[in-house]
């Protein structure tokens, strides 16, 4: 069978980039090669910022309903092949088809909040500032922005900014995750079936050098970014030196604090999709869960290593799964599941105990996935590595706390502050946690507390590098500059 060899999208048109290679993309379920994509050089981004620099003055001067047409357009097109995308995103990165879905629609739907810029991007105005003069606050376009996206949702994460870009005027460049980059190929043709008129909207392939290049180049006025924390640091540094806007969205352990008096039942179920979900390689997948007193650790674990066990680990594309509500697929790679077995080899060294060992799954005709069965650590003390560690795998760790104020000490020492949940039906705890929990997404009885499109998204502490949080109108800000105008009319001689 011959494989698909990516193109980059460039001034409205698809091309064979100039390009130091090609990388192979795998199926991890299969190890199957399903598209080869190209690693652009230097000159290939060039070619797509001067593109996007030079449609950005007719762009900017679209009236702002005429630009939301293209994205009115766009969620058609998207509606209309949902479930191809979906499949896509499951083929490419391994994650269910319910979770696919979930993904493609969450895209979808920042498409539908951004076509609401007539409204989102309005300034304000102040009659009477001083005497005779009125101030105004214009929000206005600022220019190319560039966006850098991670594996672990080859659909959504470029939709948490790129619609917002677009419809405020800015134009962009897009460099997909080279191991998942076959999503954003299958959308960019629906880009370009949107008419928008070329050079708005560019996608470059390729590893890191796209980035770098992307940074050093200063026709772009901001980048948008999402990946481990190293490389949100990397990005924030080459920002500040290239005198950019940025937004650099970091790793994360989010932990899910379960009280005494929550609905026990309830919870397990809930945790259960949190922590398995794609493997557990979601950004605001649950790893850690710190148990209230010893009974409610006793209950937790014991309930929660039953359900664990039921959990299905297959190839999501397997017909024979297709009606399952709990499957797991694989990790995304070979590398990814030697670090994680690493992992869990250290905890099991540093004296956690391993009450549910996934190490050794196999699934029957995919001997070439990557896959890792539920893992569960007890006895976990925070401290351990894997308590401090991002695993970003189907490895949970539980830990005991002795009071309330433990865990919230316990879950605030961490680097990471990306999302938190409490279960209880305390409405006191429930809401000093809201309060003195570090985090940026908050759960209250929610497994994995991401909102909708018309909310804001996003960390504190190391699992972000960013003042204006993504989705939503918060975005606004990062995609316009104000101007203030202060004026005053003298009166006509009589
Ligand atoms: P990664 O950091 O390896 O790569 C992310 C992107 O950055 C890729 O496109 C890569 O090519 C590019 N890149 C890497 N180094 C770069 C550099 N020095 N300069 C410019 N570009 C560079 O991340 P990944 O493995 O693809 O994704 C998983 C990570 O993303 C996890 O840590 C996860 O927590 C995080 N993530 C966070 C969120 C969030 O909302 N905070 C959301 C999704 C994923």
């Amino acid at each position: 069978m011959s494989v698909t060899r990516l193109k980059n999208y460039v001034n409205g048109q698809w091309v064979d980039p100039p390009n130091a290679g090609t990388l192979d993309i795998e199926n991890p379920s299969s190890g199957e090669i399903v598209a080869r994509v190209p690693l652009s050089t230097a000159e290939a981004v060039s070619q797509a910022v001067d593109a996007a620099h030079a449609a950005f003055p007719a762009w900017s001067n679209t009236p702002v309903a005429r630009r939301c047409e293209h994205l009115f357009k766009l969620v058609g097109l998207m509606q209309d092949h949902f479930e191809e995308i979906s499949r896509g995103v499951t083929e490419e990165m391994g994650k269910s088809l319910p979770d696919a879905r979930a993904e493609v629609k969450r895209a979808l739907e920042n498409v539908e909040v951004a076509c609401g810029m007539p409204t989102l991007q309005q300034g304000d105005k102040l009659i009477g500032a001083a005497a005779d003069i009125d101030g105004e606050v214009l929000r206005v376009p600022v220019g190319v922005f560039g966006m850098i996206a991670p594996f672990n949702f080859p659909a959504m994460v470029p939709f948490w900014f790129m619609p917002y870009a677009l419809a405020t005027g800015n134009t962009y460049v897009l460099k997909p995750s080279e191991i998942v980059p076959c999503s954003q190929q299958r959308i960019a043709a629906l880009i370009h079936e949107a008419g928008f008129p070329p050079g708005v909207f560019n996608l470059v392939n390729g590893d890191k050098v796209v980035g770098e290049t992307l940074l050093a180049n200063e026709k772009v006025a901001g980048i948008s970014s999402v990946g481990a924390t190293a490389t949100a640091r990397a990005i924030t540094e080459a920002c500040a030196k290239h005198g950019k806007r940025c937004q650099a969205f970091g790793g994360a352990k989010n932990y899910l604090v379960v009280m005494p008096d929550a609905k026990t039942d309830q919870v397990v179920r809930n945790m259960l999709t949190s922590c398995y979900g794609c493997a557990g390689q979601r950004c605001m997948a649950a790893s850690a869960i710190a148990c209230v007193g010893d009974e409610t650790y006793q209950t937790v674990v014991k309930e929660f290593l039953a359900a664990s066990k039921e959990v299905i680990v297959a190839d999501p594309l397997d017909p024979a799964v297709a009606n399952e509500s709990m499957v797991m697929g694989p990790v995304i790679s070979a590398a990814a599941k030697s670090r994680i077995l690493g992992l869990i080899d250290t905890g099991v060294k540093e004296g956690a105990t391993l009450a549910l060992d996934g190490r050794d799954i196999r699934v029957p005709g995919r001997e070439k996935g990557h896959f890792i069965g539920p893992t569960v650590f007890t006895d976990v003390k925070p401290g351990m590595t894997v308590e401090r560690t991002e695993i970003f795998g189907p490895v949970v760790v539980i830990t005991k706390c002795d009071s309330f104020d433990h865990a919230i000490s316990v879950i605030n020492s961490h680097q990471y502050g990306n999302g938190a949940s409490i279960y209880t039906q305390n409405g006191y705890y429930a809401r000093r946690f809201k309060l003195e929990a570090q985090y940026g997404m908050i759960g209250i009885n929610i497994g994995i507390p991401a909102p909708v499109a018309c909310l804001p998204f996003g960390g504190m502490k190391a699992s972000v590098y960013a003042d204006i949080k993504a989705q939503s109108k918060a975005i606004i800000d990062f995609f316009t500059q104000k101007k203030i105008v202060t004026e005053r009319y003298w009166a006509e001689e009589a």
